[in-house]
């Protein structure tokens, strides 16, 4: 292998959640006002969720359902800050960084923008990382798929795993 190749790793993360009544729509650790919210173990943050798995996946370490089973009762309700940091401690345990993460979110309504600058902070806090190694970017679906939340992510890191 090359010495570039273990020093550079790419991840991919997608998460959806159903949106009904009645429920809380956080995004990014943001709470955001509106008419529905994601039905979810934890909190739904389905960006947080996204971003989770694309820094699992550069790290070849699984899932976030590896992680954090939505059949274990300490994740019910859970903020996803707790899995953003508890992903931090496993890639610093591994000598792994975080160079950039990007990431899309998928919602019809309501519009996102005022509140992506909060995401990008909330999400920088929780991994220790710089607000500009952090895009999060937000469109609709255009009224093809008003009922989910949807999120995309990708993550580069640098380090090599063992
Ligand atoms: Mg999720």
């Amino acid at each position: 292998m090359s010495e570039l190749s273990q020093n550079f790793r790419c991840g991919i993360g997608y998460d959806t959640h159903r949106l009904a009544a009645g429920r809380k729509l956080v995004l990014g650790g943001v709470e955001i006002a509106a008419l529905r919210g994601p039905v979810s173990h934890s909190d739904g943050d389905v960006l947080s969720h996204a971003i989770v798995d694309a820094l699992l996946g550069a790290a070849a370490l699984g899932d976030i359902g590896r992680h954090f089973p939505d059949t274990d009762p300490r994740w019910k309700g859970a903020s996803s800050k707790i899995f953003l940091e508890e992903v931090r401690r496993q890639l610093v345990d591994r000598g792994l960084h975080i160079l950039n993460i990007d990431s899309v979110i998928v919602l019809d309504e309501p519009k996102l923008a005022q509140h992506i600058a909060a995401m990008s902070l909330n999400i920088a806090a929780a991994l220790g990382i710089e607000p500009s190694q952090i895009s999060v970017k937000a469109k609709t679906s255009e009224g093809a798929n008003p009922d989910i939340a949807a999120a995309h992510a990708v993550a580069l890191l640098s380090g090599s795993t063992a």
